[in-house]
């Protein structure tokens, strides 16, 4: 089994000699364990939290230890009741091509037809959850609400966007990096109006796409994204705390928004969370989610990276911005 570990902890942006790739001979399969072999592992924003040694919602990684993560395989080997070569398998153990541990901790999904394995990391897993539960259970959007969406044409905010719609908002805004992916949200994603933060003057651009303002708000980007949302709150607006990866790598703790008096003289409420605190909607999320993937009424992107050895530059590449919807690897085992 080829694996990744983290080596060292990152300062500032990792870097390749952060990490390192181990070749594990794998044991004969003990009574209750499978086999499986990956076909694709999630990168993930959260990852880089991860990799520093402070106290958070998910525990550190610890240095010398395999990558853990989402991942998708098929099972090849199996000494576990209930479980067949060729089942395909959602699991949590991360960077590595192949995998083998008790049958405990793997949850069996069925294939579906023309929907590739790796939908499992997004549209039918967890970022597209954090999509559902952020923006109707956190911001409570509201048929006929403006909603504004960072990192727009990313796992998250993609689906943020489309759910919005589906869900009956007045306005959808989204805000993303390049022209391409501005292009994206409107023509594909069925965005209202979008901007490239990288033109600069978020507000600005905010308030030509969002004329009247803006009920909610869903933050991925923290920073300049979210002082330039409270600036645009309507009265009573609302605001989902997802992320904030304009802050990830930074050595420095950024200033918070200049204009924190907004939530007291428009009586908003910003509510952070985490989605592993609502697993208990996964169940709905995925009948409504499943009918909106096979109807058509949702669409999704993936970037493809090949190769469990290029991990690594998968992740520093969705850092940098250069997927559009989730990031991947596809594991040739
Ligand atoms: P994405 O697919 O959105 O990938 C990350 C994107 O962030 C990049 O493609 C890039 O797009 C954008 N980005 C990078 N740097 C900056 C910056 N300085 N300013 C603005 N945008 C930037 O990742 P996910 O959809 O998986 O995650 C999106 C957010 O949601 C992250 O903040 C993540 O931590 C958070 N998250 C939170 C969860 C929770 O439970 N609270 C669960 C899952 C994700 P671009 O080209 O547009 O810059």
């Amino acid at each position: 089994s080829t694996q990744i570990q983290l080596a060292a902890r990152p300062v500032g942006w990792p870097t390749a000699a952060d990490f390192r790739t181990v070749h594990v001979d794998l044991p004969d399969l003990a009574p209750g364990e499978i086999r499986v072999a990956n076909e694709f592992v999630s990168v993930d924003p959260y990852m880089r939290g991860r990799m520093n040694d402070v106290k958070s919602y998910s525990p550190p990684y610890a240095l010398d230890e395999t990558m853990t993560g989402g991942a998708v395989g098929r099972v090849v080997a199996t000494a576990a009741d209930g479980v067949a070569v060729g089942d395909v398998v959602v699991h949590q153990y991360g960077w590595r091509d192949l995998v083998q541990a008790p049958a405990e901790g793997f949850r069996v999904v069925p294939e579906l037809p023309g929907v590739p394995l790796s939908a499992y990391l997004g549209v039918l897993g967890m970022t597209a959850l954090t999509a559902y539960v952020g923006l109707l259970d956190i911001a409570g959007m509201q048929p006929g609400d403006t909603v504004f969406v960072s990192g727009a044409a990313g796992a998250v905010g993609s689906m943020v966007g489309q759910i919005a719609r589906l869900k009956g908002a007045g306005r959808v805004v989204g805000s993303a990096g390049t022209p391409e992916k501005v292009a994206l949200l409107t023509s594909k994603y069925g965005f209202d109006a979008a901007f490239n933060y990288k033109d600069g003057d978020i507000a600005g651009q905010l308030a030509l796409a969002a004329p009247d303002g803006i009920d909610v708000y869903f933050d991925n980007v923290g920073g300049e994204h979210l002082e330039a949302a409270l600036g645009a709150f309507k009265d009573g607006g609302r605001a989902a705390l997802c992320g904030a990866i304009s802050n990830y790598n930074t050595t420095e703790a950024s200033a918070g928004p200049r204009n924190m008096s907004n939530i007291v003289t428009r009586g908003l409420t910003l509510k952070g969370f985490t989605v592993g605190n609502y697993l208990q909607h996964f169940g709905a999320f995925s009948a409504e989610m499943s009918g909106w993937l096979t109807s058509g009424a949702v669409v999704f992107d993936e970037t493809v990276v090949d190769g469990i050895d290029n991990a690594v530059e998968a992740f520093l590449g969705l850092m940098r911005g250069e997927n559009t919807g989730k990031m991947v690897v596809r594991t040739v085992a």
